[in-house]
C-alpha cells in the first residue's frame, strides 16, 4: 500500500511517499518520492498557499494506488491517544485544540482540508506528536497547581516528539534483541527541539516536554525548565511585556540565549577554542540531560538502554560522552572509540545499560501508523 506523509508547517510543506511502509527489523522503509516546498505565501515563495503547495505535490508524484495520507498533527490534547482516521468530527476536535497549539495545529488543518478535497477517495489519517504520551499515568501529567483552574483550561503535561520516541524505542529493542513488551528504554531526542522520554514495554511513562514544547531539556532556542517566577520577575521588575518574555524563552533561550548560536556544531567549535560562553552553554545542556537520565532511571527502576537520536543525538559524540559521564556506578558507560566511530551501540561489551545511537525517522513512523489505522 502506498502512503503519502504530509508535514505542513506555517510556511512549508514537507512530503514523502512510501511505497511500502511495512518493514522488517533493520530494513529501511522504502521511499519513492520526497520533497519540501518552502516559503509558502511569501514573496518569491514556491507556492501561494497550502492548497497550491499540495497541488504541486500531486502533480509531481505518482499517487496511483495511494492507500492513505498520513498528516503530522502536533497537538492532539487529551482526545487522541492513537493515529486516527479523519472525518468531520476529528477536524472539529483538532480545531478545538488550536488554543493549545496556535502555531502548529492551523497549518496541519489547512493540509488536511486541502488533501481531503483533492483526494476525496483516499482515507486521511491524523498522527499526533502528543498521542504516544497519553499512556503516562495521571501522577506524571498533573501539575501541582489549582486543580479547578487546570481542569477548566486543560493545563497538564501533554509531551511531544511522540512519533520519534515511539519509533526509536522500538528500533532500540530490535537492535538489542530485547522483547519490546518489557524493555525499559530512555530515549533522548536532541534536535533543534529536544525532549527525553522514559519508555516501558513500548509505552511512554514520562517525558520532559509539557503543556507546550518549551519545558524540559535545553534546546537550540528554547530554555527548557526554568522557575516560573523568572517570568513574573521579568514582567514585574524588568517591565517586559508577556509577549516579549515568551519570545525570549522560546526563540532567544537555550543555546542561542547562552552563547548566541543555536547550532550545536558552532557551540562545540567555540568550546574547543576555549570560549567561556560556549563552554557554559555546552555544560548546561549536558548537565540537564544527565539530570533527566537520572530521574528516568529512578522512575523506571533501572533501564535496559539509553538511546540518542535526532541531529545532536545522532551526530555529537561530545554531547553523548559528556552527558553520560560519571555514571559508571549506575552501569552506564560510553566506550570512546565506539562513540567516535559512530557505532550503533556505544557502551562497552557487557555493560548493564546499553547506550545506543538510533537515527529517528518520524515520517516512516507516521506512514506505519497511518497504514495500521486504515487497516484496522
Ligand atoms: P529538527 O529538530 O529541526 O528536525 P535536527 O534533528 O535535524 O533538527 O537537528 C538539528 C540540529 O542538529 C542542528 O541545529 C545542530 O545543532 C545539530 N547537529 C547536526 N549535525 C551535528 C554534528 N555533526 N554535531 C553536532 N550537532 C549537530
Amino acid at each position: 500500500m502506498k502512503i503519502l506523509v504530509l508535514n505542513c508547517g506555517s510556511s512549508s510543506v514537507k512530503y514523502r511517499l512510501f511505497a511500502s511502509p511495512g518493514r522488517a527489523a533493520g530494513s529501511p522503509p522504502e521511499t519513492s518520492a520526497k520533497g519540501l516546498i518552502e516559503r509558502i505565501g511569501e514573496p518569491g515563495g514556491e507556492a501561494a498557499d497550502h492548497a497550491a503547495a499540495l497541488q504541486q505535490v500531486m502533480e509531481t508524484v505518482d499517487l496511483s494506488g495511494l492507500g492513505a495520507v498520513g498528516h503530522r498533527v502536533v497537538h492532539g490534547g487529551s482526545l487522541f491517544s492513537a493515529a486516527t482516521v479523519i472525518d468531520d468530527k476529528v477536524v472539529t476536535a483538532i480545531e478545538g485544540l488550536v488554543p493549545l497549539a496556535p502555531l502548529h495545529n492551523p497549518p496541519a488543518l489547512s493540509g488536511i482540508a486541502v488533501a481531503r478535497k483533492l483526494l476525496p477517495e483516499v482515507p486521511q489519517v491524523a498522527v499526533f506528536d502528543t498521542a504516544f504520551h497519553q499512556s503516562i499515568a495521571p501522577d506524571g501529567v498533573t501539575y501541582a497547581i489549582d486543580a479547578d483552574l487546570a481542569a477548566r483550561w486543560q493545563v497538564r503535561r501533554y509531551g511531544f516528539h511522540g512519533t520519534s520516541h515511539a519509533y526509536v524505542a522500538r528500533r532500540t529493542a530490535e537492535l538489542l534483541g530485547l522483547p519490546l513488551d518489557d524493555a525499559k528504554v530512555i530515549t533522548l531526542h536532541l534536535g533543534n527541539g529536544a525532549s527525553a522520554c522514559a519508555v516501558h514495554g513500548g509505552r511512554s511513562v514520562a517525558t520532559s516536554m509539557g503543556l507546550s514544547p518549551l519545558s524540559g531539556l535545553v534546546m537550540g532556542t528554547r530554555s527548557g525548565d526554568i522557575d516560573p517566577t523568572v517570568i513574573f520577575h521579568l514582567h514585574r521588575v524588568a517591565g517586559l511585556p508577556i509577549e516579549e518574555i515568551e519570545r525570549s524563552l522560546t526563540r532567544g533561550g537555550g543555546l542561542q540565549g547562552l552563547a548566541g548560536a543555536n547550532d550545536m556544531r558552532e557551540i562545540q567549535r567555540r568550546r574547543t577554542d576555549g570560549e567561556p560562553a560556549a563552554t557554559l552553554a555546552f555544560d548546561v545542556y549536558c548537565r540537564r540531560l544527565r539530570e533527566y537520565v537520572g530521574s528516568y532511571l529512578a522512575l523506571l527502576g533501572g533501564a535496559d538502554a539509553i538511546t540518542f537520536t535526532a541531529g545532536v543525538g545522532e551526530n555529537s559524540a561530545e554531547v553523548r560522552a559528556a552527558s553520560l559521564s560519571g555514571l559508571s556506578a549506575l552501569g552506564i558507560e560510553v566506550d570512546p572509540a565506539r562513540n567516535e566511530h559512530g557505532d550503533r551501540i556505544i557502551s562497552p561489551d557487557g555493560a548493564r545499560v546499553k547506550v545506543c545511537v538510533v537515527p529517528t525517522d518520524e515520517e516512516a513512523e507516521i506512514a506505519e501508523q497511518a497504514r495500521k489505522a486504515v487497516e484496522t
